[in-house]
C-alpha cells in the first residue's frame, strides 16, 4: 500500500483497517439487501400478565445474508448507524410493518399494537408524516402502531421532542420507553413527556429474583409507572420466578422467551388465532 494524499493520509495502507473494510462490505451488502428483499421481520408476542394473553407485539428486524445467513440486528444496525443507512432501513421497516399490520387487518383481527423501534436519528420533525403516510398507504389506523424510543431522546431539545411525540400521538399511536433505567433519565423529565409505557430492560429483568438490587430497580420502575400512570412491560422474562415476582411486584405485561421468542409473521399470526396464553 502506501499511496498518501496531498495531506498526508495514507489511502491504502495496512492501517485501512478490517474495520474499514468490513464496514464497507456491509454497507455494500446492506445496499443489495433492500434491492434483493433480504430484509424480512420477527415478531415478539407481548403478553398480559394478568390473563396471559396477547396484547400486541415488537417488530424485530432481520437479515437474510445469501451467505452468512440469518444476521440479528446487533451484525448491522450499528453500521446502518454509522453509515446513515439507518434512515432508509427505518423507512423499510416502518413501510414492511404497515403492510403485515394490513394484510392481519384484511385477515380479520381486530387492531393490535405492534412496536418499532426509532432511534435518536430518526426521531426528527419529519417523522409524523413519514408515519402518517405510511399509515394512509396500506389504509390503516394508528391504533396498529407503537413507537419505542430511548430514554437519551428525552435528554435533548425536550420541546423539539415534545412537539414531535404529541403528533405521534395524535394519530393514535402509543409510545414506550425502551430499555428503561440504563440510560440517564430525569425522573421530573418524564411527567412531561407523552409516554404510555416504561419498558424494564431485560439487563435487570436478568438479575430477578437472586440479584437484590435488580429486584429493587425493577420494583421501583414498577411503582414509577404506577404513580405517573403509565403501563410497564418487562423485556427478557425467560423464567417463571422472574414472572412470579414481576406479576406480584404489579408489572402489567411482559416480553421474553418463557412465552415466546421473536418469530415469523406467520407464527405470530398463528399463534393469535390459537389465543395462544401463557
Ligand atoms: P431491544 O429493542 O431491546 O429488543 C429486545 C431484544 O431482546 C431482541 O433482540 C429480542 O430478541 C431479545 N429478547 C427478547 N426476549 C428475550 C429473552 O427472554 N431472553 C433474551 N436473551 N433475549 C430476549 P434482537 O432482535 O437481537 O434485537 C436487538 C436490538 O436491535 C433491539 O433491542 C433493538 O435495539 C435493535 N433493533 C431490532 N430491530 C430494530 C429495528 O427495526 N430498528 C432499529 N432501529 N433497531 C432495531
Ligand atoms: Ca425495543
Ligand atoms: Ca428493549
Ligand atoms: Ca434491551
Amino acid at each position: 500500500g502506501g499511496e498518501n494524499n496531498e495531506g498526508g493520509y495514507a489511502y491504502y495502507s495496512e492501517e485501512m483497517n478490517r474495520n474499514t473494510l468490513d464496514l464497507l462490505r456491509i454497507e455494500t451488502g446492506l445496499l443489495h439487501a433492500f434491492e434483493y428483499n433480504e430484509l424480512l421481520l420477527y415478531y415478539q408476542p407481548k403478553v398480559d400478565m394478568a390473563t396471559g394473553s396477547i396484547t400486541g407485539a415488537e417488530a424485530l428486524v432481520r437479515w437474510q445474508h445469501p451467505e452468512r445467513g440469518l444476521l440479528l440486528p446487533g451484525e448491522f444496525i450499528p453500521i446502518a448507524e454509522e453509515t446513515g443507512l439507518i434512515v432508509q432501513l427505518s423507512d423499510w421497516v416502518l413501510d414492511a410493518v404497515c403492510r403485515q399490520a394490513r394484510a392481519w387487518k384484511e385477515a380479520g383481527l381486530a387492531p393490535i399494537r405492534i412496536a418499532l423501534n426509532v432511534t435518536a436519528r430518526e426521531f426528527t420533525r419529519s417523522l409524523p408524516d413519514r408515519i402518517r403516510a405510511a399509515l394512509s398507504r396500506h389504509m390503516l389506523s394508528g391504533d396498529w402502531l407503537e413507537l419505542e424510543i430511548t430514554e437519551s431522546m428525552l435528554m435533548h431539545s425536550t420541546d423539539r421532542v415534545i412537539t414531535i411525540m404529541e403528533k405521534v400521538c395524535s394519530l393514535g399511536i402509543t409510545i414506550s420507553l425502551d430499555d428503561f433505567g440504563t440510560g440517564y433519565s430525569s425522573l421530573s423529565y418524564l411527567k412531561r413527556f407523552p409516554i404510555n409505557t416504561l419498558k424494564i430492560d431485560r439487563s435487570f429483568t436478568m438479575g430477578i429474583p437472586e440479584d437484590t438490587n435488580d429486584c429493587a430497580i425493577a420494583s421501583a420502575i414498577i411503582g414509577i409507572a404506577k404513580q405517573l400512570r403509565h403501563k410497564v412491560i418487562a423485556e427478557g422474562v425467560e423464567t417463571e420466578k422472574q414472572f412470579n415476582f414481576l406479576k406480584d411486584a404489579g408489572c402489567n405485561e411482559l416480553q421474553g422467551y418463557i412465552f415466546s421468542r421473536p418469530v415469523p409473521a406467520t407464527d405470530f399470526h398463528a399463534m393469535l388465532l390459537e389465543g395462544r396464553r401463557l
